[in-house]
């Protein structure tokens, strides 16, 4: 844990979240600001500030952050669905923003997951 940050806090407890998942390497939580109707962040409980900061070592959890996405997004109303004729709806993005210049401003890595009606032409 990283003592001034914001999101080691909310994992251990330190500060109050909208959790909406819990395990023993990931939470997932609100967004305080969100960008689209559904905006949920899915956060590793270790440390690793940025995406660039993965190694080898992570791809593991990686996996699991992508994975827990859909499964969320399903949870929260917005998953991608296909009906019997075919006609596909629903539906989410997902986000690493890393560095400056990504937009990003938590250096604990995050994945959004962004849904609702067309979140694309939210803010991000
Ligand atoms: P990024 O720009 O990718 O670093 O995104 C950081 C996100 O964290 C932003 O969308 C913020 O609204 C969100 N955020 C910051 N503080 C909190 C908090 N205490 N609880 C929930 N979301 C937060
Ligand atoms: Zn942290």
């Amino acid at each position: 844990m990283l003592d001034n940050c914001i999101f080691c806090k909310i994992v251990a407890g330190q500060i109050p979240s909208k959790l909406i998942h819990d395990d023993d390497d990931l939470i997932a939580f609100h967004d305080i600001n969100p960008a689209a109707p559904v905006h949920v962040l899915i956060v590793p409980k270790q440390h690793i500030a940025t995406l660039s900061d993965c190694t080898e070592n992570h791809v593991a959890l990686l996996g699991k952050m992508m994975l827990l996405a859909p499964k969320l997004a399903q949870q929260l109303g917005c998953g991608y669905e296909v009906d019997e004729t075919g006609k596909a709806g629903g539906g989410f993005k997902t986000l690493f923003n890393t560095g400056p210049d990504g937009g990003q401003e938590v250096y604990h890595l995050h994945l959004h997951v962004i849904g609702g009606p067309k979140p694309w032409r939210g803010q991000r």
